[in-house]
């Protein structure tokens, strides 16, 4: 149940409220929501609502109607991110879980580990203990299985899980992998259930075979209740009757879940297909549906498997499916980064170190922008996000030293190059180190109640109202656009004036924050409308795989003086994805070149590439490669 407890309640009151709710058997969870003061109790207790009601403190109870408690969204409305080593599950970053689905020896895990791990899994999965439903099929190494898999956390940097079948192996476990996974034949063994509740590792708690969501989600409370919270739920399909698929997949159970619990949810399309071809259109799908990640078995040598071969990817394969996941994921809002794999990345970064100050990264506005969410997508919560009110501070700051890094819109898909801040990156002498792309989709947000028609004012960024501009030309009469620094400020902006003929222009997310309403969703031109973010920093980031490189150059103003740098990139057979030029400030009619192109300019074979570009033009300068 839900207590929302008294206005003004001091924490000492609070404090022997909760004793006393723990002497009644309630496991007790603070609800962060906009309002104070309001806790979650569940248990084994007798007392009914009216016994909670009169407690010193409580002013109302609301019973949460669910059988599942303590995994119900109501209990804790902000999405659960569970956290292994240096992966994050829950947040905005698709994780997916490759690799055999057993371990057969030492050459194959290491050989499909170091495939997965290219292609950008970031956990590498394996069986040890194998139930299997002959008794006369591979039943997995045990032990020498868990420490190959320890192995390959330690060679790869991959943390691992592994499937535990019985009470027996808590101990192992701790001590060999990092996510335990309760198999689908096991979801409702609750004394192995009971067991991974104790063991304080984070656990994947695959659907069980004929099991329906609320079964499923009530084996993870019984996870919850022996106080483990770090769940990740995994849907491998269920058995229908349908027969041409091993197994019916549920696509349906990822939006279901994300409305009842707030645990992470991934898939795992190969146990649910049991069929290789028929892996890659569910993975996409399910990225689609909204799920966390994915959980693939992919073999370096499939047809030599023991187990699971014929549903299990050759490596190139699951690269191929990375790749589409990766266009897929901001769709949706998401980021699938292949680099976020590669061993150690954070603490290299120095992100991470705990007895280390956080890295600061300088973003433009507030809490919910674009930019906010960019940083988040890039950095995860490795980095303390910094809040700035211009383009050109962000770049000061980085310069100076009082953040670490910047994160930057450089380019939008429907109105092209944000110039101002390819001029910062023409003066300033920093790097770009790192990109992501996103999603924006903008909303029309008003006060609750506003209609369209009363609307006189409406605020946002300038360039939104370029994104928008379709749909706010019927309207420039009767409509201001106010621009304002960021789209957070002009959604805060309305919300204080509380005036209802004012709007704004900004993210579902910022109209959430401020409790607003959307008045009308998804008013930007097309729906493909991305943004491209650059991450700024003084150095590289170390050891981060790099494919691509920007640059800048100009030319002598002759003619075919334009000709000769292109001509080093085509003799060298590199692929450009971008060449824009802008105007060089004070010498009219003279530009600059800005290049994007698919290599790593600054890696050791490039030099002489790079000695013929700078003979071939007036002034280059790398921003970087990354
Ligand atoms: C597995 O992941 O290898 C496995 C056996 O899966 P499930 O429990 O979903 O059948
Ligand atoms: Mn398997």
């Amino acid at each position: 149940m839900i207590l929302v407890l008294q206005e003004g309640i001091t924490r000492e009151e609070k404090g022997r409220l909760d004793t006393r709710l723990e002497g009644h058997g309630c496991i007790v969870r603070e609800i962060s929501t906009h309002e104070l003061g309001v806790v979650g109790a569940a248990g084994r207790t007798e007392k009914d609502a009216g016994f909670f009601e009169d407690l010193p403190g409580v002013e109302r109870v609301i019973p949460i109607s669910t059988s599942f408690k303590l995994v119900s969204r109501r209990m804790h409305p902000k999405d659960t991110v569970v956290r292994v080593r240096d992966v994050e599950i829950g947040r905005n970053q698709i994780v997916v879980v490759a690799g055999p689905c057993a371990v057969e020896s030492r050459e194959q895990a290491f050989a499909t580990a170091g495939e997965v791990r290219r292609y950008g899994a970031v956990l590498f999965r394996g069986g040890a203990f194998k139930p299997r439903t002959s008794p006369y099929s591979f039943q997995g190494m045990g032990v020498e299985g868990l420490k190959i898999l320890a192995d390959v956390r330690e060679e790869f940097g991959l943390p691992v899980v592994t499937e535990m079948t019985s009470t027996d192996q808590a101990d192992i476990m701790v001590e060999y992998v990092d996510v335990v996974q309760i198999g689908a034949r096991n979801m409702q063994n609750f004394e192995l259930l009971k067991c991974v509740g104790r063991i304080g590792k984070p656990v994947l708690l695959k659907r069980g075979l004929s099991a329906t969501i609320e079964e499923w989600l009530m084996s993870a409370e019984y996870i919850f209740s022996e106080g483990n919270d770090q769940v990740i739920l995994c849907e491998r399909g269920i058995r229908t009757f349908e027969r041409y698929t091993r197994n019916t997949l549920d696509l349906s159970a990822i939006p279901i879940i994300k409305e009842l619990s707030h645990l992470p949810i991934i898939v795992d399309p190969s146990h649910a297909t049991g069929m290789r071809e028929k892996v890659a259109p569910m993975a996409r799908s399910a990225i689609a549906a909204g799920a966390d990640g994915l959980m693939i078995e992919v073999h370096h040598d499939p047809d030599k498997a023991l187990s699971d071969g014929a549903q299990s990817l050759y490596p190139k394969q699951f690269g191929q499916l990375m790749r589409d996941i990766y266009v897929i994921s901001p769709v949706v809002g998401k980021q699938l980064d292949f680099a976020y794999s590669k061993k150690g990345r954070t603490s290299e970064e120095g992100c991470e170190e705990p007895d280390r100050e956080k890295k600061r990264a300088a973003f433009l506005g507030m809490e919910g922008t674009f930019s906010h969410k960019a940083c988040n997508q890039f950095f995860g919560n490795k980095v303390s996000a910094v809040s700035l009110t211009s383009f050109r501070s962000i770049f000061e700051a980085v310069k100076t030293g009082e953040v670490d890094f910047g994160v930057l819109p450089l380019e939008n898909s429907l109105t092209g190059s944000i110039h101002e801040n390819y001029d910062y990156l023409l003066e300033y002498d920093l790097r770009i180190v790192g990109e992501v792309t996103l999603r924006v989709v903008h909303n029309l947000i008003g006060l609750p109640g506003t209609k369209k028609e009363q609307i006189r004012r409406v605020l946002s960024h300038p360039q939104v109202f370029q994104q928008c501009r379709l749909f706010l030309e019927p309207h420039h009469e009767e409509w201001a656009l106010v621009p304002v620094t960021d789209t957070a400020k002009a959604v805060r902006l309305i919300r204080e004036s509380g005036d209802p003929t004012d709007a704004a222009i900004g993210s579902q997310e910022e109209a959430s924050i401020h409790d607003m309403e959307i008045i009308e969703e998804g008013i930007e031109t097309n729906p493909r409308n991305f943004t491209r973010f650059v991450v700024i920093g003084r150095e590289p980031l170390p050891k981060r795989p790099r494919s691509k490189s920007s640059l800048i150059f100009s030319t002598v103003n002759q003619a075919g003086a334009l000709y000769r740098p292109l001509k080093v990139f085509a003799d060298q057979g590199i692929n450009l994805v971008k060449l824009e030029s802008r105007p060089i400030p004070g010498k009219p009619w003279e530009y600059m070149f800005y290049v994007d192109l698919e290599e790593d300019v600054e890696s050791p074979g490039f030099e002489p590439v790079m000695k013929s570009l700078d003979e071939n033009t007036d002034y280059l300068k790398v921003l970087g490669s990354y």
